[in-house]
């Protein structure tokens, strides 16, 4: 049987499984999920499934992988490197209607969620009681996709990413049987960290269901401070310096001057110029506030940085972190008719600022339009691109990603801190990772998927498998 007609097949089964409500072909919801927030083309599914729970995602698993047709698991589709576009013939298994919060442990700072709950609704159903959830992308992204991508963002640099909020998962592997990896103990040393393994797995391992997050207690107290520079370096320098420091900032954010003249224009920050600007937020108990913002303060006056400006009040704290989370819609505003293209790569803190000055020659040489941006208290920052929507334009837009990425690697650095690999970023991993490294991850997804139906096609570069 061909694949297309094993598709068709497939569907007219899991319209009897599931029902109509749950199967769609309508071409409008094929078109939503034929690609992400990203620059890679579209593919359309050959139908949309709306899993409500794990045994919808297993009976769906089960027929595709007894009929070899693939599957892209699909959550928010924020993701910016063409993670969910379907191969030919394939079928999109979107999770957003299972948004469940299962239990929530506040004596323990755990809780249990269904994987198609974004971030936001989370954190709306936490506000009173005293816990939130801090990973932060700027999307508005599903728990099981920022699982799947590893995702971090802006609070990172104090609460870590994904790989460190996560305890445990049910996951629905390629064959359709159910696991569960880890639990609610904050460590265990038994077993292979399965965990581990499927964060940032991409949807090529096995379709995750539920998610046991970690919590944290709201601070205290929080404060919000924005410094500006004239000079690039001298903000870098910054923030390197405030890590080196071992100051426990919540939030330290690098905009340049072309991002932040778009974000004044996007978000109405009138107060600010158009300069290099750090975005700051301090969190903890008042005393300790206290001493880091007078520890960052001196450390920003020492590398020529303007007066602070301070966010006391929530909403202007938010305001700012709002401006902040749109920076990427900012840019796009002010590019009608042009793509935005979203870099994304990380090195060992003490590199940033020759990274960073270097990145800034290459746009300059490239002569495009962009932004550099990012959570730089991690190391890690994004090169917003913006390029005319022409094979042409694209093309100079990945001749200036690869400069910066080939700069990433020399330093020791990674092609991705938090966006992933997807289909934008294979072409860097055996670079990065090594050819041997390469074939044991090719083995691990040989051993989890033998049928490759599992978002075929992402993460890993064809090659050799690791045999023994
Ligand atoms: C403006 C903007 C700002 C962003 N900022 C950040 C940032 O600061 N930090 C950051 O990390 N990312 C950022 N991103 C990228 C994006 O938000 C993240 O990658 C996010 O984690 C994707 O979540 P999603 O629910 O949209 O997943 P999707 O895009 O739907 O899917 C992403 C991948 O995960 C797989 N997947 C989805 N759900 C599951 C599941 N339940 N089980 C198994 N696999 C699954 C998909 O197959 C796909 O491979 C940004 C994106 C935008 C548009």
């Amino acid at each position: 049987m061909s694949a297309l007609t094993n598709t068709s097949s497939i569907i007219s089964q899991l319209l009897e499984l599931l029902g109509a409500d749950k199967v769609s072909t309508n071409t409008s919801v094929c078109d939503a999920h034929s690609h992400g927030e990203a620059y890679h083309g579209a593919n359309m599914p050959e139908a949309v499934i709306f899993a409500e729970s794990t045994q919808d995602v297993s009976a769906v698993l089960k027929l595709c992988h007894a009929h070899r047709v693939p599957v892209v698991a699909f959550g928010a589709g924020t993701s910016v490197e063409g993670h969910v576009t379907p191969p030919a013939h394939s079928i999109s298994l979107d999770l957003s209607r299972m948004v469940d919060i299962l239990e929530v442990n506040s004596p323990d700072l755990d809780c249990r969620v269904q994987a198609g709950i974004t971030r936001q609704a989370l954190n709306t159903f936490l506000r009173d009681t005293g816990l939130f959830f801090p990973v932060d992308p700027g999307g508005e992204a599903t728990l099981g996709g920022m699982c799947a991508t590893r995702a971090s963002g802006t609070a990172a640099v104090r609460y870590g990413t994904m790989k460190e909020n996560v305890l445990g998962l049910t996951v629905v592997m390629a064959n359709g049987e159910v696991i569960q990896t880890g639990g609610r103990v904050r460590k265990s040393s038994t077993g292979y960290d399965l965990t581990s393994l499927f964060i940032g797995s991409e949807g090529t391992l096995g379709i995750i269901t539920e998610v046991q997050l970690r919590l944290h207690g709201v601070p205290e107290q929080i404060s919000a401070a924005v410094c500006q520079f004239d000079r690039l370096d001298d903000a870098v320098t910054t923030a390197t310096e405030i890590i080196q420091m071992g100051i426990p900032i919540a939030r330290v954010e690098l905009l340049d001057d072309v991002q932040m003249e778009a974000c004044i224009a996007f978000s109405s920050l009138t107060e600010f110029q158009p300069l290099t600007t750090l975005f700051f937020e301090f969190a903890g108990a008042p005393a300790a506030v206290s001493e880091q913002i007078a520890l960052t303060e001196s450390i920003a006056l020492d590398n020529n940085g303007r007066s602070f400006s301070w966010a006391d009040t929530q909403d202007e704290r938010n305001r700012l972190w709002k401006a902040r989370h749109n920076a990427y819609w900012a840019i796009k505003a002010k590019s009608t008719g042009k793509q935005v293209i979203s870099t994304d790569c990380i090195v060992p803190i003490s590199l940033l600022t020759d990274l960073i000055t270097g990145v800034r020659q290459d746009i300059e040489q490239s002569g495009l339009y962009a932004a550099i941006l990012g959570h730089v208290g991690d190391g890690n920052f994004h090169t917003l691109i913006v390029t005319e929507d022409t094979q042409e334009g694209y093309q100079q837009a990945l001749d200036l990603d690869r400069k910066i990425v080939a700069r990433a690697l020399a330093l020791g650095g990674s092609c991705s801190g938090e966006h992933g690999v997807g289909l934008g970023k294979l072409e860097f991993l055996e670079t990065e990772h090594g050819s041997g490294a390469l074939s044991v991850m090719r083995a691990v997804k040989a051993a989890f998927d033998p049928h490759n139906i599992l978002n075929p096609g992402k993460l890993l570069p064809a090659g050799p498998v690791f045999e023994g």
